[in-house]
């Protein structure tokens, strides 16, 4: 028989048990369904990792993989008849969108079987719960019992597998990203990078990652999100290098962020949208034109602080933006420009090439104060202290602003302290001030 393999978030051959099943199940036919809605709003540097992931998956299935576009809920089905397959293989998703979408698939397919195997997380979000069987709702004892449950090995990488065909359409094409530094898609770049970070730079990851002017972090967020590579590949891979220490210990820690805020959605799927913890309900934000031109100042890179606008305009060229960074731009937001988390969130999950619902939402709620665990409200990110500390030469900044390139060292940091270069803006706020204004904001909305 004929069992259909339809990719989504598991762009990958190797550690992948969806497609072993399918492969005890038949002869396999590689999908991916390529939503023109979606595709479209993506923007370049997405578009170019997702072609460039989907055509590796062509290449490594031997020039088979289907792509067809529209509706999964259309599409899959159609397909399934087509070709009479009796089953479709797919990895979980356990996201909001994800359910809904797969629950229409599966009515859609009548006697044809759905087959869910495995997630996307080292451990299934609904899986790790407190004694009594409810949720965790704060990180360090859900990542005690993390860690103590463990996780599976690997799957092996099929050695064999007897692919099928049918007619697709053309493979996505990948824009043209000139010299912009983005990541390199696919399977075996993923690998490739990987390896190098755990031979040469996770030692030091404790120490170093807060650097964005310099290269320090996995650089997996992407690859994980469309699953080029699995985390329990990277758990396994440290726990085999027989490496320990503080550089490991918070690198697992970060993989298991990613699977708390999964696990987190998976038991409050309306948190993609609204408060976690609604003792900020009440809160009042910025409204209007003028609050409509602030927002546009901090989506350009046009705030007048050089840290923020370094960081915007790398996330709009690159598709991608430090940690760090994505703290300080989204404090900047929400605490400097009294705006709703929500906006931000919804801008970062347009452009990031890793934009990922749990985590880049809960990510927001957490700079804002409406999320998981005791969120520091008060803490409000000073732009200019930030940059000096993290980026101590200003070697990041200029990278990505080029109107200050003639300011050396971190001076770049105060360019209002000698003559503003041209073309540079002047700052939207005056940060002290509004640091006050937020902390007032705060204590009204938490009633105080
Ligand atoms: P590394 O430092 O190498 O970390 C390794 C992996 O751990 C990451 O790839 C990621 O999968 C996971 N991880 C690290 N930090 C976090 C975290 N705080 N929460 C959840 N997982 C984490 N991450 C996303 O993958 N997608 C997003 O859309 C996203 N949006 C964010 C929005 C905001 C406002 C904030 C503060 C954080 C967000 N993050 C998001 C988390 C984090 O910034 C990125 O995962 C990280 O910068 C990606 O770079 P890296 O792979 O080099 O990370």
């Amino acid at each position: 028989p004929t069992a259909i393999h339809w990719f989504r978030r598991d762009l990958r051959l190797g550690d992948n048990p969806a497609l072993i099943a399918a492969r005890e199940a038949g002869d396999v036919l590689p999908l991916f369904v390529l939503d023109p809605a979606i595709w479209e709003k993506s923007g370049n540097p997405r578009k170019h990792f997702l072609a460039g992931c989907l055509a590796e998956l062509h290449e490594a299935t031997d020039g088979h993989l289907v792509v067809r576009h529209g509706k999964p809920e259309d599409v899959v089905p159609a397909l399934a008849e087509e070709v009479g397959a009796a089953s479709v293989h797919v990895a979980g998703d356990t996201g909001p969108y994800g359910r809904r979408r797969d629950a229409a698939v599966e009515k859609a397919l009548g006697d044809v079987e759905l087959v869910r195997t495995g997630s996307p997380y080292a451990v299934a979000p609904g899986t790790i719960t407190k004694d009594d069987g409810t949720p965790f709702k704060v990180f360090t004892p859900f990542s005690r019992r993390w860690r103590d449950h463990g996780w599976h090995d690997p799957a092996p990488r099929p050695r064999t597998v007897t692919w099928t065909r049918a007619d697709g359409e053309d493979l996505p094409e990948a824009p043209d990203m000139g010299d912009t530094a983005v990541l390199e898609p696919g399977e075996s770049a993923a690998r490739k990078r990987w390896e190098q970070f755990l031979d040469e730079r996770i030692a030091d990851y404790d120490d170093q990652r807060n650097r964005p002017d310099l290269d320090t972090t996995s650089r997996m967020s992407a690859h994980l999100h469309f699953g080029t590579v699995h985390p329990r590949t990277l758990l396994h891979d440290i726990a085999e290098s027989g490496q320990t220490g503080t550089g490991v210990d918070t690198y697992v820690t970060e993989l298991c962020w990613r699977d708390f805020y999964a696990d987190v959605l998976w038991h409050r799927p309306e948190t993609a949208r609204e408060y976690y913890n609604d003792e900020l309900k009440g809160m009042t934000y910025s409204s209007g034109k003028h609050a409509d031109e602030d927002f546009e100042a901090w989506a350009a890179g046009r705030t007048g602080f050089p840290v923020v606008d370094a960081a915007m305009r790398q996330l709009l060229a690159e598709g991608w933006m430090h940690n760090r960074m994505r703290m300080i731009t989204a404090s900047f937001l929400v605490k400097d420009l009294h705006q709703e988390w929500t906006r931000g969130a919804r801008y970062f999950m347009q452009h990031l090439v890793d934009g990922d619902l749990a985590s880049n939402n809960h990510g927001w709620q957490w700079v804002a104060g409406t999320g998981t665990d005791a969120a520091p409200y008060f803490r409000v990110f000073n732009p200019v202290t930030q940059g000096q500390k993290f980026d101590p030469d200003g070697d990041y900044v200029r990278r990505y602003v080029p109107e200050l390139r003639g300011i050396e060292g971190k001076a770049v940091h105060e360019p209002w302290k000698g003559d503003l270069p041209e073309g540079y803006p002047e700052r939207i706020v005056d940060h002290k001030h509004e640091r006050e204004v937020a902390l007032d904001r705060y204590a009204k909305a938490r009633g105080r």
